[in-house]
């Protein structure tokens, strides 16, 4: 069986903080692998849900590297 993720939250403000940031900072990690993932389907860009304009960039008629933006402005590129 699965173990679910458990996450231990210290009361004083300041590891609070430090905390909330590190949590943060991984699932946006984690969104920008699951567009990796999905290369090759319609993406989204998660934090705002829209669709991204995705541009395919070969080498040796191999993938290289896709460039993804989104009106809200996120613009990322990625080897894939
Ligand atoms: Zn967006």
């Amino acid at each position: 069986m699965k173990k679910p993720m458990t996450i231990n939250i210290d009361m004083n403000s300041t590891k609070l903080e430090a905390q909330l940031r590190a949590i943060s900072k991984h699932t946006k990690a984690l969104a920008d692998e699951l567009c990796v993932i999905n290369a090759g389907d319609v993406l989204h860009y998660p934090e705002c849900g829209r669709e991204l304009y995705v541009e395919t960039y070969y080498n040796d008629a191999k993938p290289v590297v896709q460039m993804r933006q989104c009106p809200c402005g996120y613009r990322k590129a990625v080897n894939v």
